[in-house]
């Protein structure tokens, strides 16, 4: 890892009249100002900016990046999240001006374009899950769980099921699930999996009623299984007028493998910014489009994407049963043209591939790590498993010192302490675009570990130290951040020279 050698911010690096760029008069003469600002809207305050000349303003943000972890520099195999490289050809796509430029006030006639881009994704995705129709308005997972959740209501309450008030999930199901049910004012029921992490039929069939209005799964589940009895439980469950929600964040082993519209899913959230290679977290912004079969096409959010007879795309903003809008303008476009050339340079051979690459480089991963860290369910996984690191709590170690301990190795942290069926859960998903040397080097700094828990706990726990934080208070990190510098000395300086500031 590298450490600045100089820890000032570059507000404290800053010195009065230093300049990154001199625009002199001469070069300006073209500009001609399209309306003039107002007096009343100009600021009048001092803007606190640092004064820094261009080489020290370079350094400052180069610096900044190299103080973060990113699939660009490091393996990130964080379970459940997917983080695949993304591809250059993508960012390429994205940045061109045709397609950056454009502004989603446009007449439709002159975005025709990026709309057929739209309307060919969404003909991919219902190739890929086997659904009828998409939205790619969402902009997150979860806000696709909820626009899915939208949806059922919606249906319920179109075929006179409106009193329908429980939605049922797993144990194991990721956190937003539970969520975006509950934000959307149904019960959730939690269900027991049973011993070998699956959905419990017994437990399932005890808690489906004329009451409940979905299941919500994912399917592999979180821990990297696949639901052997699905086509059973999708049955069971439409037997009782109830709906099935697919939360896709876990279609990565399953490209072009298994579609969970023929599994029986009524409605599917997929995430682009895991399984379609778009980038992800602080590099968003996401992209969470929904796929509904037919009896749930007429709710979907406005407008919808058409093609008229004539070969032209056009947005349909008069349905009178959608749930409404979900998202302004039509989601986060740049990502949607990144998961189509995703989807377009690889074709659907390539996707196949995918998927069976990211279940083999798993199930490596798995067999040569077993026998250091007892693996939760050890069967054949799909694209990622669940460690358990119970047998180190007696050494006062746990998951997310593990996770400390490789970042200092070079390493992104896999996802600690999730699934919460598994006590002092690691999970790990290599996904298919590490070459086996990553996977190699991984297993070793793994092994490493596994030594230091039994002969020298302490460099676990005091992990790490070559970073610049190390161990921060994650609550109030969480709850409290500090995002922005605040100069308090230049500040009060200015204050006592009478000089208001901002
Ligand atoms: C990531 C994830 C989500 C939520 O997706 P966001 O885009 O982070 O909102 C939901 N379910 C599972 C299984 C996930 O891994």
């Amino acid at each position: 890892m590298l450490i600045s050698t100089d820890s000032r911010t570059s507000f404290e690096k800053s010195k009065p009249g230093r300049r990154g760029a001199t625009l002199t008069s001469s070069r300006c003469l073209d500009y001609q100002p399209v309306q003039k600002i107002s007096e009343s809207l100009l600021r009048k305050q001092v803007l606190l900016f640092p004064e820094l000349t261009e080489p020290e303003a370079v350094r400052h943000f180069v610096s900044l990046s190299k103080k973060n972890y990113s699939i660009d520099t490091q393996f990130y195999p964080l379970g459940s999240c997917t983080m695949k490289y993304n591809p250059k050809v993508n960012e390429w796509a994205a940045g061109l001006d045709k397609f950056s430029a454009l502004h989603p006030f446009q007449p439709e006639e002159t975005v025709q374009g990026m709309l057929s881009i739209f309307y060919d994704l969404e003909q991919y995705l219902k190739t890929i899950t086997g659904m009828d129709a998409f939205t790619l308005q969402p902009a997150a997972g979860a806000h696709g769980e909820l626009t899915g959740i939208m949806l059922v209501r919606a249906y319920h309450n179109a075929t006179g099921q409106g009193h329908r008030s429980k939605v049922l999930v797993p144990d194991s199901s990721h956190g937003t699930n539970p969520a975006s049910a509950a934000l959307f004012g149904y019960r959730v029921v939690e269900l027991k999996t049973n011993d070998r992490g699956r959905v419990d039929l017994e437990v399932l069939l005890e808690n489906l009623d004329d009451d409940t209005a979905c299941l919500m799964l994912t399917n592999p589940n979180t821990l990297g299984l696949f639901e052997e009895d699905i086509l059973e439980i999708t049955k069971q469950v439409h037997s009782k007028g109830a709906l099935l929600y697919y939360d896709g964040a876990n279609l990565n082993p399953l490209l072009g493998i298994a579609r969970p519209g023929d599994m029986g899913f009524d409605i599917v959230h997929l995430n682009l910014h895991k399984t379609f290679s778009t980038p992800h977290g602080g590099g968003g912004p996401g992209s969470g489009p929904v796929g509904v079969k037919k009896r749930l096409i007429p709710f979907l959010p406005l407008p919808v994407l058409e093609k008229t007879a004539a070969g032209k795309f056009t947005w349909n903003k008069d349905a009178p049963q959608s749930i409404g809008r979900v998202k302004s303008f039509y989601g986060n476009a740049g990502m949607l043209l990144r998961a189509y050339v995703y989807i377009r340079s690889l074709g659907l051979e390539g996707i196949l591939k995918c998927s069976e690459g990211a279940i083999v480089n798993a199930n490596y991963l798995r067999k040569k790590l077993k026998k250091y860290f007892p693996v939760a369910i050890d069967e054949t996984c799909m694209h990622e498993f669940v460690l358990t690191l119970k047998f180190a709590t007696n050494k006062g170690i746990h998951a997310g010192d593990i996770g400390k301990r490789l970042l200092e190795l070079g390493f992104h942290a896999p996802t600690v302490h999730f699934p919460l069926v598994v006590e002092e859960a690691l999970m790990i998903e290599p996904t298919e675009t590490e070459s086996k040397e990553t996977l190699d080097e991984f297993i070793e700094a793994m092994i490493a570990i596994a030594r230091e828990i039994e002969e020298d706990p302490k460099v676990i726990l005091d992990a790490p130290r070559n970073l610049p934080i190390a161990r921060p208070d994650e609550v109030l990190a969480a709850r409290k951040p500090i995002l922005s510098y605040r100069d308090l000395v230049r500040e009060k300086a200015l204050q006592s020279d009478g000089v208001s500031v901002s």
